[in-house]
């Protein structure tokens, strides 16, 4: 066993599990059923009708207010996203919108995935008396679903969820109470995620280790403001 913290905070969306990465592709196979209502008779088209919601969808985000307030209802944030992509193609149809981005999150639901190496690897760091929280943004029952679903609730210490706390990463307030929740000093702890931001960025700035999971190399963005303390590609890099 490798040296490790006294205690390490785990981020659930894609690090955990796989739920939300790589949208372009799930976009494509949704649209591709909906191509009759939208007459997108081929890929261009499909990919036309995509990308406008992808942009809709990535100018919503990237305000921090509203990107918090949505992240505790992501179906409703679909919908906006979709009706604002059909309207910026000049063909606006909010209830097709809705049918459209509910179904993209029942797919996606459906297609959550444990990353094989999460549990052993989660069960292996308790095994060697490292504490352990569950730090995630999102609704309380979405959440909870998850937890549930995928068997980790016992797994952990401490588990933490935006729309029970009151707050979200990256506020600091939710890295300080997770380390208090479990008695274990900034210094002594990890961070571990997918989101630089979260994950790497704030945590470091308070004192904790960030480590970087980037499972599919996308490697540190060219404007980051802060290396991280590691970055691995699979969880089990960190009891190997
Ligand atoms: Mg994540």
């Amino acid at each position: 066993m490798p040296v490790l913290p006294r205690a390490i905070l785990f981020d659930l969306d894609d690090t955990l599990i796989r739920a939300y990465a790589q949208p372009e592709e799930a976009w494509r196979r949704l649209l591709h059923i909906f191509s009759a209502h939208l007459d997108a008779h081929d890929a261009a088209a499909i990919e036309r009708v995509r990308l406008a919601i992808m942009e809709e969808a990535r100018a919503f985000w990237s305000e921090a207010a509203a990107a918090a307030k949505w992240r505790l209802d992501i179906p409703g944030a679909r919908r906006l996203s979709v009706r604002r992509g059909l309207a910026r193609l000049g063909r606006p149809d909010d209830a097709l919108a809705d049918r459209i981005a509910d179904a993209f999150t029942e797919m996606r639901r459906k297609e959550y995935r444990l990353y094989p190496d999460a549990h052993a690897t989660v069960d292996a760091l308790r095994a060697a008396g490292v504490k352990l929280a569950l730090v995630t943004n999102g609704a309380s029952t979405m959440q909870r679903e998850k937890i549930e679903r995928f068997e980790l609730g016992h797994r952990f210490d401490h588990i933490q969820i935006e729309g029970e706390f009151g707050q979200g990463k990256p506020e600091p307030a939710v890295y300080r109470h997770a380390l208090e929740s479990l008695g274990v000093a900034a210094g002594d702890a990890w961070m571990v995620g997918d989101n630089y931001e979260w994950e790497v960025v704030a945590p470091q700035k308070l004192g904790l280790c960030g480590i970087w999971y980037d499972p599919f190399g996308a490697g540190v963005p060219a404007q980051a403001s802060a290396q991280p303390a590691r970055i691995i590609k699979r969880l089990a890099e960190l009891v190997e």
